[in-house]
C-alpha cells in the first residue's frame, strides 16, 4: 500500500469568520481507496502548517507506506528541525500523523484505542475549559454566569481560563483572585475547579495567586508563568501545594521532559500541535517514567478532540477528566457522527480509525483549499 494523495484545506465555519478561526484538515488517500483525516493546530487557521504538508512534506509521503508513520514523522521532523521545531512544523507532524493512525486503524478495521494496545475506558469525562470571546474582559458576574451555562453539560470539572494579554503580566490580580472566590462559592465547595493564568503572572504574583486558589480548594493552576521560563514555571510549582501544570506550548519529548524536570508535575501537552497520535503516545511513557500528570490540552472539538479521546483512552493514569473547550455545534456539520457528550460523558465508538466520517457535501461548501 502507498500514499497517493495529500489533501489540505481549511474550513471556514460560518462565513463571516475570518481566516484566524478556520481549521486545518489534512486528509491523506491511499493506493487501496482508503484515506485517513488529521488536523493541524488551529493557530491563525493553521495555514503555516498546511503550506509546509504541501511544499515541503508531501513530496517525500506520496509512495511511502502508510503504516511507516512513525519512520516518516522523525524523518521529516529532522529533514526541516531548521524550519523551526516549535509550531507550525510540529503542528504539520502531528496532522499527518493523526491521518496515518485514522488511515491505519480503517485499514485493519479497528478503532485506534484498539491499535495502541486497547483501553482502560471508552466512557471519558470531560472538564468545561472556559475562555476566549473577552474572556478578560468579563466582570465576576459574567464569569459566573458563563460558568452556570457550561454546568448544564455536567462537566465533571471546570476550568476558568484568564486569556491575558502576554505582555501585560500581572495586570489585575486581585480581579483575579475574586474572579475564582465568586466561581468557588457558585459551584459550592466540593466541585472540582483549575485556574488557567494563560501565562499572565510574574513569579511573585504567581506565588501569591496561587496560595489563594490553594484557600479555594482550586485543583491545579494552569501556566501560571511565561511558557518558555521554563525554570520559572517549575520553580512556582515546586513553591505550592496546588498542582501546577505547564506543556500545552511544548513541541518536543525533549522539551516535555526540560519541563517536568524544572519541576511541573502535570503536563499538558497537544496532540495537534506536537506529535500527533505517535508523540502523545510516547509524551505518556515520558510521563510514567517520571510519576508526572499527562493530562493533553485539546481545544478543537472534532478531529483534535476524537484523537485525543483515543489517547486518553489508552493511558492506564487518568488522573483528570479530558478538556472540553466549544460546547457549541457549529462545527459538527460536516461530520455524519460528531463527538457529543451524554450525562457528562464522551462515548469513544467502536469503528474504524479516528471514528469521525465527513458529510462530504457540506464540507464541499466549507472548504478552502490550503496553498
Ligand atoms: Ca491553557
Amino acid at each position: 500500500m502507498k500514499i497517493e494523495r495529500v489533501e489540505t484545506f481549511q474550513v471556514q465555519w460560518d462565513p463571516n469568520d475570518e481566516p484566524a478561526r478556520r481549521s486545518a484538515f489534512v486528509r491523506i488517500h491511499s493506493s487501496e481507496g482508503i484515506s485517513g483525516i488529521g488536523e493541524a493546530s488551529p493557530m491563525q487557521g493553521g495555514a503555516a502548517s498546511l503550506g509546509i504538508i504541501n511544499r515541503d512534506m508531501a513530496p517525500a509521503l506520496i509512495g511511502a507506506d502508510p503504516l511507516d508513520h512513525a519512520v516518516l514523522q522523525d524523518r521529516l521532523l529532522h529533514r526541516l528541525v531548521k524550519l523551526g521545531p516549535e509550531g507550525a512544523l510540529t503542528g504539520a507532524l502531528a496532522a499527518i500523523d493523526i491521518a496515518l493512525w485514522d488511515l491505519k486503524g480503517k485499514l485493519l478495521g479497528q478503532p485506534i484505542y484498539k491499535l495502541l494496545g486497547g483501553a482502560w475506558r471508552t466512557a471519558l469525562p470531560f472538564y468545561a475549559s472556559i475562555g476566549r470571546n473577552g474572556a478578560r474582559e468579563r466582570n465576576v458576574d459574567e464569569v459566573c454566569r458563563v460558568v452556570e451555562q457550561r454546568l448544564k453539560d455536567k462537566p465533571a470539572a471546570i476550568k476558568i481560563r484568564f486569556d491575558n494579554d502576554r505582555t501585560l503580566p500581572d495586570l489585575d490580580i486581585k480581579g483575579d483572585i475574586a474572579k475564582a472566590g465568586a466561581v468557588r462559592r457558585l459551584v459550592g465547595d466540593d466541585f472540582p475547579l483549575a485556574f488557567d493564568a494563560n501565562n499572565g503572572y510574574s513569579v511573585g504574583a504567581a506565588i501569591r495567586v496561587g496560595r489563594a486558589l490553594e484557600e479555594l480548594g482550586y485543583w491545579w493552576f494552569e501556566e501560571p508563568v511565561q511558557h518558555y521560563h521554563v525554570s520559572k514555571m517549575g520553580e512556582v510549582a515546586r513553591a505550592l501545594d496546588i498542582t501546577v501544570s505547564a506543556g500545552e506550548q511544548t513541541y518536543t519529548t525533549a522539551a516535555l521532559v526540560d519541563l517536568i524536570n524544572a519541576g511541573v508535575r502535570m503536563v499538558q501537552p497537544d496532540i495537534v500541535k506536537m506529535g500527533g497520535i505517535t508523540g502523545l503516545m510516547r509524551c505518556a511513557a515520558v510521563c510514567e517514567a517520571h510519576g508526572v500528570e499527562l493530562v493533553p490540552h485539546q481545544t478543537q472539538p472534532t478531529v483534535g478532540h476524537m484523537a485525543n479521546l483515543h489517547i486518553c483512552a489508552a493511558q492506564a493514569h487518568a488522573t483528570k477528566p479530558c478538556e472540553w473547550d466549544d460546547p457549541s455545534s457549529r462545527r459538527h456539520v460536516v461530520f455524519d457522527n460528531p463527538p457529543k457528550p451524554t450525562d457528562g460523558l464522551f462515548h469513544l465508538p467502536n469503528t474504524p480509525g479516528l471514528g469521525l466520517a465527513f458529510i462530504e457535501q457540506e464540507l464541499k461548501r466549507r472548504q478552502i483549499a490550503a496553498s
